[in-house]
């Protein structure tokens, strides 16, 4: 099966880990791409599942020794995407899933280009994000509003995505994203699509 990349963004609170989740079953064999961060663990969340967990001097040696495909500043903390584990998955024919910012989306997009589908996830308006963000009980009321004007920012990128999960119910968000999946497995680069005329025309 050929490889894919699936860039998921959108507002912390949107559901998107509660979503690929529930998914998880329904997508074929996939690599749900790990990010590093050096924002402090929230409770519950565990090293080397939700994130690479390091400090400030620790990422600026990655991005020094070139370990990102990409990485950004958000809500004022580094988050990046190691390059290796991707790398690794892409040549096992693996469906790679980003969850990452719309910085992150624009970053990947330069470097695997025709690759990438994209969907943009949220909570159906703003009020209802931030009703999620305090019913999480997981950040302080400072950290709220900061993802609140974040999240004003992101949606005005809602043009660059292929896609929009309004995440009304999570059924309902489910069954979107396993058809987003799929389609992302049928996406072509534009280097496949030449290898594939090449081997079509010759037999
Ligand atoms: P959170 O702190 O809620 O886990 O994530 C905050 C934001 O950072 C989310 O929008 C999430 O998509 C984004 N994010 C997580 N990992 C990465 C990454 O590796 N790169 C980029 N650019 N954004 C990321």
């Amino acid at each position: 099966m050929s490889s894919a990349v699936l860039v998921l963004s959108g507002p912390s609170g949107a559901g998107k880990s509660t979503i690929i989740n529930a998914a998880a079953d329904s997508i074929g064999d996939f690599y749900f791409s790990v990010s590093t961060t050096t924002r402090t663990p929230r409770e519950g969340e565990v090293e080397g599942k939700d994130y690479h967990f390091v400090t400030k001097e620790q990422f600026e040696e990655g991005i020094v020794n070139g370990d990102f495909l990409e990485y950004a500043t958000v809500h004022g903390n580094y988050y990046g995407t190691s390059l290796l584990p991707v790398k690794e998955a892409l040549e096992k024919g693996k469906l790679v899933i980003f969850d990452i910012d719309i910085q992150g989306h624009r970053l990947v997009r330069d470097a695997l280009g025709s690759k990438v589908v994209s969907a943009f996830i949220t909570p159906p308006t703003l009020t209802e994000l931030e009703v999620r963000l305090k019913a999480r009980e997981s950040d302080s009321d400072e950290v709220i509003s900061k993802r609140v004007s974040n999240a004003k920012i992101e949606i005005e990128a809602l043009n660059e995505y292929d896609f929009l999960i309004v995440n009304n119910s999570i059924e309902e968000a489910k069954n979107a994203f396993i058809s987003i999946a799929n389609a992302a497995r049928h996406r072509m680069s534009q280097e496949e699509n030449k290898e594939f005329i090449k081997q079509w025309v010759s037999q």
